[in-house]
């Protein structure tokens, strides 16, 4: 298990940085909530947090060389215990809940803390996340439990509200190409990618180049047919379904939200440099449209892994947009 990434990402230390506060003053949670949009480390974050507790030699972090570190590293360590999406599924289930929480009610193996961590927590069932709860309002001490949910996650508030919260938000265009050049990859303008992944580094750095530059245009012509009124719904629907339906709805997103902040204040802000040249046909936006266009994509793109009919659905997107842009 790779634990020691975070330390690599910048944008993180704000939250070790709580977390080193909280456990030097006593006040070590239970429980953790880290919430972030995908691409900035929010998994790596959860490990490192793991590993922070569990590593013999505590001093601010994971030191990376003791016996439980070198557990860890092996992905042997019998004290902390993983819970991830099945492959296919569309939920985590609740056995899988069942399990975790059986193993966090056992003795420790190495007499120290215990680890539980779930990734894509929003994608707990409303029975899967009300099992925690008596997890988290009896805790037994030397438990850490981390939720790595997205922002717009509706786990229940009796779950989340008993849990120490970290937010993580994408860097500062700057310190995100300063971070991609430092990777390894071809030196190249992260621009268009960061755009696209709304600024966040770890997407950006798995976005091949021509794919951003094509799927940009290939966007903006689809626009501009929906604007126009000249777009066949429904194999626009099947083509975005096709090929990178996420980035697409996140472009979409981040197009949105720059018009959005174009009306509302004039002018856009310097993270979002324009994604797209545009028709003069969209260039007097509708605002309330917009931002029922800008729901409508969010609630997609949340829902999108749980809906069985993905196309119906974006369809349905895609005729709020032509009431947006339309005439
Ligand atoms: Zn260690």
């Amino acid at each position: 298990m790779d634990f020691l990434s975070a330390n690599t990402m910048p944008w993180l230390s704000g939250a070790q940085g709580s977390l080193r506060a909280a456990r030097a003053t006593g006040r070590m949670p239970h429980s953790l909530l880290i919430l972030s949009t995908p691409g900035l480390g929010a998994e790596s974050l959860a490990r490192w947090s793991g590993a922070f507790v569990l590593c013999d030699a505590p001093s601010g972090q994971p030191c990376g060389q003791c016996g439980a570190c070198r557990l860890l590293a092996s992905g042997t360590h019998p004290d902390i215990h993983l819970v991830e999406l099945e492959e296919k599924a569309q939920q985590i289930k609740i056995e899988q809940v069942r399990e975790l929480i059986e193993a966090l009610t056992l003795k420790s193996y190495r007499g120290g803390y215990k680890v539980g961590i779930i990734d894509a927590a929003e994608l707990l069932n409303a029975n899967g996340a009300n099992a925690f709860l008596k997890t988290l309002e009896e805790p037994t001490s030397g438990t850490l439990l981390i939720l790595v949910a997205q922002p717009n996650h509706r786990l229940p508030a009796t779950i989340a509200s008993r849990c120490m919260r970290l937010t993580l938000r994408a860097p500062p265009r700057e310190a995100a190409e300063r971070w991609l050049n430092q990777q390894g990859a071809a030196p190249q303008s992260w621009d268009a990618a960061l755009t696209l992944t709304g600024g966040a580094p770890l997407l950006a750095l798995a976005c091949d180049p021509a794919m951003v530059k094509s799927l940009d245009e290939e966007m903006r012509r689809d626009l501009a047919q929906l604007a126009a009124g000249h777009a066949d719904l429904s194999l626009t629907a099947e083509r975005w379904l096709r090929s990178e339906p996420q980035l697409r709805l996140r472009w979409l997103e981040n197009w949105i939200t720059w018009r959005v902040q174009v009306a509302l204040i004039g002018e856009a802000s310097a993270q979002s440099a324009e994604p797209v040249r545009l028709p003069a046909a969209l260039l007097k936006p509708k605002i309330r449209p917009l931002f029922a266009l800008l729901d409508a994509t969010r609630d997609f793109r949340r829902l999108a892994p749980t809906s069985m009919n993905q196309q119906l659905a974006l369809e349905a997107l895609l005729i709020e947009g032509k009431t947006a842009f339309g005439p």
